[in-house]
C-alpha cells in the first residue's frame, strides 16, 4: 500500500492546513483530533469528495497506547505512515509562580510526551523500510523566551532538542526530522488574545501581518519535499521576520 502521513492536531487551524495542504499533494491522510470530532470528520468529507484517501481518528497524543492504535489502524487502511507532522498542541498563558502541577504535566505531556508517542509508534515501519519523514511543529517561542509562557515555551524548546537529537540519530535509517518554528499564526489558539495584544504582534512583524496556517502547511510541504531530501535536524522559522 502507497506510504500515508499523519497530522496531528489536524482538526482545526494550522493542523488542518497541514492536512488539506499534504491531501491536495496526493498524500493519503490520518486527520488525527482530540475533541472537535465534527471539524475532523468535515473535513475527512471533503477531502474524501476529492478523491483522496482520508482517515479521521481521535487519539490523544499524551496517551501511547492510544497513539499505537491510530498509527496501526492507519496502516491497515490508508497505508504505512512514513509522513509524520507533530502539529497537536496546547499553550497556557500565566505567571510561572502559578502553574499547577496538572497544567505543567498536561503541557509536557501533549506538547513533548505527544511527539515522543506517535515518533516510537511510527518508527519500526520507518526503520525497517529506512524510510521516513518527521516534521515536528515547534515556535518561536522555542527558540526565544516568552514571559507568562515558561511551559508553553519549555516544551517547544524541548521539541527542538528532540528534532536534532533524533536527526542525528535516524539519519542511518534514512529517516529526516526537521522543525518548523512558526510567529504568530491566525488560528484560535491567537484569537483569545486580546485585540490590543494581536495589533502589538503584528506590529512586531517585520511582514506587517499574522501567519495563515496555509503559511505553514507551505513550509511543510517543503519539508516533505524530495527536493529538500538532504535537510535534516533543521529549525525552519517561518514567522514573518518575528525574531530576525
Ligand atoms: P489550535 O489551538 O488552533 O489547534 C490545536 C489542534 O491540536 C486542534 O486540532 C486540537 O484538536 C489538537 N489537539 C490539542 N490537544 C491535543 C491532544 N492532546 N491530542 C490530539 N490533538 C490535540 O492550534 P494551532 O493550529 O494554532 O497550533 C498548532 C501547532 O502550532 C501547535 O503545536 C502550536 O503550539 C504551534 N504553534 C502555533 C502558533 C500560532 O500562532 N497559532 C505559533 C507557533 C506554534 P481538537 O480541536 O479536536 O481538540
Amino acid at each position: 500500500m502507497k506510504p500515508s502521513a499523519l497530522i496531528t492536531g489536524a482538526s482545526r487551524g494550522i493542523g488542518r492546513a497541514i492536512a488539506r495542504t499534504l491531501a491536495q499533494e496526493g498524500w493519503p491522510v490520518c486527520i488525527n483530533y482530540l475533541e472537535r470530532r465534527d471539524a475532523a470528520e468535515e473535513l475527512a468529507r471533503e477531502l474524501s469528495n476529492s478523491g483522496c484517501r482520508v482517515l479521521p481518528y481521535r487519539a490523544d497524543v499524551a496517551d501511547r497506547n492510544a497513539v499505537e492504535a491510530m498509527v496501526q489502524a492507519a496502516a491497515e487502511t490508508i497505508g504505512p505512515v512514513e509522513l509524520l507532522v507533530n502539529n497537536a498542541g496546547i499553550s497556557q498563558y500565566g505567571l510561572f509562580q502559578e502553574i499547577t502541577d496538572a497544567e505543567w504535566n498536561r503541557i509536557l505531556a501533549v506538547n513533548l510526551s505527544g511527539p515522543r508517542n506517535t515518533i516510537q509508534a511510527a518508527l519500526p515501519h520507518m526503520i525497517g523500510e529506512k524510510r521516513g519523514n518527521i516534521i515536528n511543529i515547534s515556535s518561536i517561542w522555542g527558540l526565544r523566551g516568552a514571559s507568562c509562557e515558561a511551559a508553553y515555551s519549555s516544551t517547544k524548546a524541548a521539541v527542538i532538542g528532540l528534532t536534532r537529537s533524533l536527526a542525528l540519530e535516524l539519519a542511518p535509517s534514512n529517516i529526516r526530522v526537521n522543525c518548523i518554528a512558526p510567529g504568530c499564526i491566525e488560528t484560535d489558539m491567537v484569537r483569545v488574545l486580546s485585540a490590543e495584544t494581536r495589533r502589538m504582534l503584528v506590529e512586531q512583524t517585520p511582514l506587517g501581518r499574522l501567519g495563515t496556517p496555509e503559511d505553514i502547511a507551505n513550509a511543510v510541504l517543503f519539508l516533505a519535499s524530495k527536493n529538500t531530501a538532504f535537510l535534516t535536524g533543521q529549525v525552519l522559522t517561518a514567522d514573518g521576520g518575528f525574531i530576525v
